[in-house]
């Protein structure tokens, strides 16, 4: 059986939705040129007044926002409250460069938690879950923001934050942890060191997952369902926005859905800015209507995916975004062509390898090229030199398929990759090193 959060606005129909948009961009637009010297003088500058945002058809108007924004007027520029109404700072984990400051008044970590609440809803949690949450605790929204949905869902929070993986272990098995929330790749790394030692999926009361912080394929999806037992869920957010929670998958488990009545999203072009229709991929731009300290407007994140309004088979009626397919940062051209590493996944994964992989890239004489580390199981390690060239011959060819280039495949002994406690790190561009 299908359970939500606040059905009200989750199984709303569109009309409600597009009302409470309506709404609360008029009043958020009217507050931020008021309060915030940035965005008036953005508006200025476009000709832009706040009465000229009627509903969200005159969303298109208005300025971007980029993370360059967030650097310029760092830490407190963009904030629209005065300091004494923020109760909670965050900050970025800063994987593309300088952290950046978010601020929350006690109204915004309200409704970040319900946010979160919904997500951990939709995977099936209830007051009698034990929700074991092994993201970082901190600066980072992952930790704090699980801890406050499952609080606000009234289940038993387990805060063990990231890190000492044997410890994460003893507690999934003592404590009896029911759900888990942590990156996908800090999932199948604790999957894989309960196995290790010695256990199964059997020794464990796992009954779902709740990944997200960084790309994930539905490949890497499977694999950890079938290690842990779990059904496991995607869930999307940035620090800019809040955090964790901006979307959420549900029981369908094929895109997630956006909390609408808090954030609009739009799917843009990225070269040209252009709102493109819905089902079209493009870069997805979020606008908060509801938060207080940091209502960013038209927020640029550079990820990638597509918006859909078709039904869905859970009841809920807010719109739903793809698998981000990455960021526009991550893009790895090579040799003129577009690589994902998301693409790298699904052929290693498709191939019977582990989502533990490195993609290196480097450039001689002025010609890129690309090495696809990947580890090999205990089993497949023991094989001749012989089997093995001939395995990492195939896998080549198979991601030459997908690809469209030739990328030579290293075989690794099985962990020999460095694993993460929080976001993997997937690539390892030494060109950029070159410029
Ligand atoms: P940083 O930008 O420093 O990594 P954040 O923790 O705010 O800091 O990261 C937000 C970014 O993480 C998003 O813009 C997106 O690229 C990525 N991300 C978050 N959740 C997901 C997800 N479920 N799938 C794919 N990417 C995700
Ligand atoms: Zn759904």
């Amino acid at each position: 059986m299908e359970r939500y959060y606040q059905p009200e606005i989750e199984k709303a129909p569109r009309e409600t939705i597009v009302k409470l948009q309506n709404e609360r961009l008029v009043n958020t637009v009217k507050r931020v040129y008021e309060n915030v010297s940035h965005y008036r003088k953005k508006m200025d500058e476009s000709g832009i007044k706040p009465e000229d945002i009627k509903s969200i058809d005159d969303l298109y108007k208005l300025p971007f926002s980029y993370k360059q924004d967030l650097r310029d007027t760092y830490p407190y520029g963009m904030f629209a409250v005065p300091m004494k109404d923020v109760v909670r700072l965050h900050a970025s984990s800063g994987t593309t460069g300088k952290q950046i400051v978010v601020g929350y008044t006690e109204n915004d970590l309200d409704l970040w938690s319900d946010c979160c609440a919904r997500a951990l809803t939709a995977a099936g949690c209830t007051e009698e879950d034990k929700v074991h949450v092994s993201y970082g605790y901190g600066l980072f929204t992952g930790g704090l923001g699980a801890d406050a949905g499952s609080k606000k869902v009234g289940a038993v929070t387990i805060p063990v934050s990231s890190g000492n993986t044997q410890r994460q272990i003893t507690i999934l098995r003592d404590f009896g942890s029911t759900i888990l929330c942590c990156t996908p790749s800090y999932a199948l790394h604790m999957a894989e060191t309960l196995y290790a030692q010695g256990y199964t999926k059997d020794d464990i009361n796992l009954k779902a997952g709740i990944f997200g912080a960084e790309p994930w394929t539905n490949e890497m999806r499977q694999q950890i369902e079938e290690m842990l037992g779990i059904k496991a869920y995607d869930i999307y957010g940035l620090t800019e926005i809040i955090g964790p929670g901006v979307g959420f998958e549900c029981s369908e488990q094929s895109g997630m859905h956006i909390n609408e009545d808090h954030f609009i999203v739009e799917v843009i072009d990225p070269d040209t800015g252009e709102v493109l229709p819905d089902g079209t991929q493009g870069e997805l731009v979020f606008t908060c209507i509801t938060k207080e300290a940091f209502p960013i407007i038209r927020y640029r994140t550079r990820d990638i995916g597509v918006i859909t309004r078709e039904k869905c088979s859970c009841g809920r009626t807010l719109v739903k975004m793809t698998k981000p397919r990455g960021r526009t940062d991550d893009m790895l051209i090579i040799r003129g062509v577009n690589v994902f590493p998301s693409q790298i996944e699904s052929v290693l994964i498709e191939k019977g390898y582990t989502a533990n992989y490195q993609i290196v890239v480097d450039r001689e004489n002025n010609f890129d090229s690309i090495e696809v580390r990947v580890e090999l199981s205990p089993e497949n390690f023991r094989d001749t030199i012989k089997g093995l060239d001939k395995q990492a011959k195939e896998l080549s060819e198979a991601l030459k398929v997908v690809l469209g280039l030739n990328a030579h495949v290293k075989l690794m002994e099985p962990n020999s990759i460095p694993r993460s406690e929080g976001k993997a790190v997937r690539v390892i561009d030494k060109r950029k090193l070159l410029d």
